[in-house]
């Protein structure tokens, strides 16, 4: 049983999908938790304060725009202003657009690049001091099949999951003397806010329904037939986080129904 108990963890992009999973599945270990994302403000702040009472932790939120070198350490910062210390960071948020490559508008390469890579690159920069000073910690950085293959249409995200695997395996072997653990994880799709205007895309496309689309998406590539569920990867994360995976260092664990065993 994973005891995270006075431990203080940032979740970057936790205000809906799987990063709202990994927050509720620290918070219930005992983590004392900081969301971060986007949304609407009534909605937000019902969640922050359902995982205080559903827990009995603290929750605070800080909703930085992270595509930014200013934002994201801003939200690093004021999390160790607030609570102390940051134990835990795991590197979330992330959006998607698709288009082919040479069409592939700069603002939204930018924009993925620096939400997807430079941000996790920006957050690991401010947060190891803060580990060491405290001689121990745990970084999750959340890559995805895309960081192992590659799809059309997917330029920038592809690029951004491929070079968060080398970033973790970096800042892995940076860390390999000291209680500091760095890993990512690779999830196949998950039936999230992101994935929905991605089944809302082909059934417009195709003509075909909400439910023929989800089936088409998922047959195309994830031989399970299934999702992966938000709180898989939480509860990998949690795993993440205990003594046991004190020698998981550095690596890309796949959690994707078999896409990239193919
Ligand atoms: P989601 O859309 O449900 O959540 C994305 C989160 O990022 C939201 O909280 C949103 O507000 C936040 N966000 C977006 N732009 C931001 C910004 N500029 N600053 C701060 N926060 C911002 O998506 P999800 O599916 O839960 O995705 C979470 C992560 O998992 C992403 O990195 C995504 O690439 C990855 N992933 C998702 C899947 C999938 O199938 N859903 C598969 C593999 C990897």
């Amino acid at each position: 049983m994973t005891d995270l108990k006075g431990r203080v963890a940032v979740i970057t992009g936790s205000t809906s999908g799987i990063g709202l999973a990994v927050a509720q599945a620290l918070a219930a270990k005992g983590a004392n938790v900081v969301i971060n994302g986007f949304g609407d403000a009534a909605a937000i702040e019902s969640e922050r304060s359902k995982i205080e009472k559903d827990y009995g932790v603290k929750c605070w939120y800080n909703g930085a725009d992270l595509s930014t070198e200013d934002g994201t350490k801003s939200l690093i910062k004021d999390a160790v202003a607030k609570a102390g210390k940051v134990d835990i960071l795991v590197n979330n948020a992330g959006i998607q657009h698709t288009a082919p490559v040479e069409q592939f508008p700069s603002d939204k390469w930018n924009l993925i690049i620096s939400l997807m890579l430079s941000s996790p690159f920006w957050a690991i920069q401010e947060v190891l001091p803060v580990m060491r000073k405290n001689g121990w910690g745990r970084i999750v950085n959340i890559s995805s099949v895309h960081g192992l293959v590659a799809s059309m249409q997917k330029a920038a995200y592809v690029a951004a999951k491929h070079g968060l695997i080398g970033l973790t395996k970096v800042t892995a072997l940076e860390t390999a003397r000291e209680k500091i653990t760095c890993n990512a994880i690779c999830p196949g799709w998950v039936h999230t806010p992101l994935v929905q205007k991605q089944i809302d895309a082909i059934a417009a496309r195709d003509g075909i329904s909400g439910d023929e689309a989800k089936t088409k998406l998922l047959t195309e590539k994830q031989p399970s037939g299934e999702f992966t569920k938000p709180e898989d990867i939480a509860a990998m994360i949690v795993f993440l986080c205990s003594e046991n995976a004190a020698q998981m260092r550095g690596s890309a664990w796949v959690q994707d129904g078999g896409w990239t065993a193919q």
